[in-house]
């Protein structure tokens, strides 16, 4: 008796049995295949995972399954088993994970194949004199064909004149036939301009990363512009010699084509990029060029690190400390972590590179666990930039820029450069406040303000994306007087246009930004060259080089320093540093300046006098001494529902349930259940409930059993609940 164990999307931790298909060989079949099967009422496409001939269930019970879709398995088998040690890991079911390593199409149950492009050819035999003299076109056209014995598409032959409309004709004579092709794109020429001559540090962090063939972890530290980029270029490049393929990883490449420009400026070789601007179509195509060998070089975002490569050679992750390869919704899973599998199994070297790397992937290195590999030189000669604070309390603002900062833009304007002026919060202001009895417009499904937009004017909440006109009376007192609080990037960008009417000034955000090629065009007039203001959240932090900007002016340091995240002060670091390192590319020194109230706040000034490095080992003594990550594990257990107090009793006696049970595995505990930071979001009560493991073994013991139970108790279907492993924030 042959039972096929599938692997099935659904919220259920367990694999399911079927018989085989009617009709089906089961000595042909290998784990990994996909298999359509019936699922309750549904079809539902799951991956096999085991041929067995024994199950729990009686047999007579079982379905048979209704088809095998593939006779090879579309990943191939390591690459199954991280994306199954992934859903342990990530306590995330099992068929659901391994259906999020698939491209689309292929969930979807479309061939594992290429598109196949339609091309005609002439027919064996076929000759012109089989035609009568007058058919003039019909001759033409088989002309044509004869010319291409290969095949040539109908868009080809309409570009050389032929008249297809001709071609049934043709066929219907016997004289024409249409096939299927592939597009493939052949690879002979590695190089397509020559690499830069490497400064010593480049030179000696290339020689670690090429010294190791096999698995190696390194970190690439260096400030921005130091040339990290041409690194990986040149360990891409030895790769590409040896006949190897290389896997990188950005954090987005749909706003950033620079990025992808810089590998096809330097390669000739077929690359692919997989990003969420592509067609599934694409991006299907796309990665069975990778996995056949054909693409040489694949960029992508988090979801490719499941990629398959025929000849892995490298994975390298750029901007590692990045949060979004964590994903943050269903698989919460880790690229850059999972690439640290990955790479081992593969016996490859992974390549980190960031200027401000997180704590995690610093402690590795401090620890000797990765090599720690720095650039501490810009390359080609340009200085880094000065860093200054500027103590704002008890200076008058003008919609948020002091009297010495607006100072110092207009001196650099006059002088013919550029500025870039830093601000986290897209629309024109975060609340909208009554200026007789201090009544705010708040969400009403989100313990948060509504953001005031004014183009189009709106209220908008950034949280559940609630949006609503703007009221004319307080709803409080009826009064008129609404006067909008605080400063958001299209009231800046406002302000900075009266202040500075001569200059064009250009804001950069999520609204400005959302038109097709918006992004490009902003590149476009900045590149120019001519003075102008860029204003703009996090998005200009990212991927792109501005060589005019040489002041960057950051309008509020403060925000994120006293989060109530653990990670708050890391991640202001980080994105401070981001930003600053647009300033002054090329050969123009630049100038950074902070508006700040806590200007001798000892980490701010630390981070601003001695580097981020120095401001790292002073956090990580501080989450050392506080036993936080990295020097502890933990796992989220989040619990929502629309009932207010819901949540958080159930996550109560989840807890409750489990310590009556069982004793807590040593080196564990956990805290809460709390309500979360933000209570209330979008209609739904949440709380959260943190798990602490001294050790992973430690908290994965413990995770085992709270999912046991979760799945045990009747409450969890009725309330939202999810687990984080490893969580990029505590919201
Ligand atoms: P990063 O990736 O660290 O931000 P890049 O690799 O983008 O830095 O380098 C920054 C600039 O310096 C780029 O314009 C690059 O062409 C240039 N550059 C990098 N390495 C060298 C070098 N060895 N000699 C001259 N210029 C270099
Ligand atoms: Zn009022
Ligand atoms: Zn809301």
């Amino acid at each position: 008796m042959t039972i096929l164990r599938l692997a099935i999307p659904s919220p259920l931790r367990r694999l399911f049995d079927y018989l085989p298909p009617a009709g089906c060989n089961p000595t042909q079949l290998q784990p990994g295949v996909r298999v359509l099967a019936p699922f309750g009422k549904r079809e539902v496409i799951g991956i096999l995972m085991e041929i067995t001939d024994q199950s729990e269930f009686e047999l007579s019970r079982l379905k048979p399954a209704r088809s095998i879709l593939d006779t090879e398995p579309p990943l191939p088998r390591h690459l199954l088993k991280l994306a199954r040690w992934a859903a342990s890991y990530y306590q995330h079911p099992e068929g659901d994970a391994l259906q999020q390593a698939l491209p689309v199409l292929l969930r979807k149950g479309q061939p594992c194949e290429y598109q196949h492009e339609t091309l005609w050819r002439a027919a064996e035999g076929a000759s012109i004199a089989q035609l009568k003299a007058n058919a003039h076109r019909q001759i033409a056209l088989l002309q044509l064909l004869l010319e291409h014995p290969q095949g040539i598409s109908t868009d080809a032959l309409r570009a050389e004149g032929g008249q297809v409309s001709n071609l049934s004709t043709l066929q219907e004579k016997g004289l024409a036939e249409s096939f299927q092709r592939c597009h493939k794109t052949p690879t002979s020429q590695i190089l397509h301009e020559a690499p830069l001559p490497l400064n010593p540090e480049q030179a000696s962090c290339l020689q670690q990363i090429n010294a190791e063939q096999a698995f190696s972890i390194n970190l690439l530290e260096g400030i921005t512009g130091s040339g990290k980029t041409e690194v990986y270029l040149q360990a891409i490049e030895q790769r590409l010699n040896a006949g190897l393929q290389a896997l990188v990883l950005v954090p987005e490449i749909g706003l950033t084509p620079q990025t992808v420009n810089r590998f096809k400026q330097r390669f000739s070789v077929p690359i692919v990029a997989l990003h969420s601007n592509m067609t599934d179509r694409q991006r299907l195509d796309a990665w069975l060029q990778a996995r056949e060998g054909i693409a040489r070089i694949v960029i992508g975002t988090r979801s490719a690190i499941f990629t398959p490569l025929q000849k892995p050679g490298i994975i390298i992750i750029d901007e590692e400390h990045d949060p979004s390869f964590k994903q943050q919704d269903g698989f919460r899973y880790s690229a850059r972590d999972l690439a640290a599998m990955r790479a081992r199994d593969e016996q490859i070297p992974l390549v980190l590179g960031s200027a401000t790397p997180s704590l995690e992937t610093l402690h590795n290195a401090i620890e000797g666990r990765y090599h720690w590999l720095r650039i501490t030189q810009r390359a080609g000669n340009s200085a880094p930039p000065r860093f200054e604070l500027l103590d704002i309390r008890q200076i008058p603002l003008q919609e948020g820029l002091s009297p010495a900062l607006v100072s110092a833009i207009r001196q650099h304007l006059e002088s013919g450069t550029q500025v870039l002026v830093f601000l986290n919060r897209r629309g024109f202001s975060p609340t909208l406040s009554c200026h007789d009895c201090g009544w705010i417009a708040d969400c009403t499904r989100c313990d948060a303000h509504m953001t005031l937009h004014q183009n189009p004017p709106h209220l908008h909440c950034h949280h559940c994306d609630k949006q609503s006109g703007i009221p004319l009376h307080c709803q409080e007192c009826g009064s008129d007087q609404l006067q909008p609080v605080g400063v958001g990037t299209e009231r800046s960008e406002q302000a900075l246009q009266q202040l500075f009417p001569d200059f064009p000034v250009i804001r950069v955000d999520r609204d400005s930004t959302q038109r097709k090629h918006a992004m490009q065009e902003i590149m476009h007039q900045v590149n120019s060259g001519d003075p102008c203001i860029l204003v703009g959240t996090q998005m200009l932090a990212k991927g792109h080089h501005f060589p005019k900007v040489t002041l960057v002016a950051i309008l509020n340091a403060d925000s994120g320093l006293f989060s109530a995240d653990f990670r708050g002060m890391e991640r202001t670091a980080q994105l401070i540093l981001q930003v600053a390192g647009r300033a002054g590319r090329a050969d123009h020194p630049g100038t950074v300046m902070m508006q700040t109230y806590h200007a001798d706040h000892p980490i701010l000034q630390t981070l601003v006098e001695q580097g981020y490095s120095a401001f790292a080992l002073v956090e990580l003594n501080n989450r050392k001494a506080a036993q936080l990550p990295p020097y502890s594990h933990y796992a989220l257990l989040r619990a929502e529902t629309s009932q207010k107090g819901r949540a958080e009793a159930f996550l109560g006696a989840i807890r409750q349930q489990l310590e009556d049970d069982l004793l807590l595995p040593p080196g564990a505990h956990w805290i809460g259940p709390f309500p979360s930071p933000m209570e209330k979001r979008a209609g739904m009560h949440r709380a959260q409930l943190m798990i602490y493991g001294q050790n992973r073994k430690a908290l994965h013991q413990l995770l085992a059993s709270l999912c046991w139970y979760l799945e045990q108790n009747p409450e969890s279907r009725k309330v939202r609940w999810s687990i984080d492993v490893d969580p990029a924030d505590t919201f």
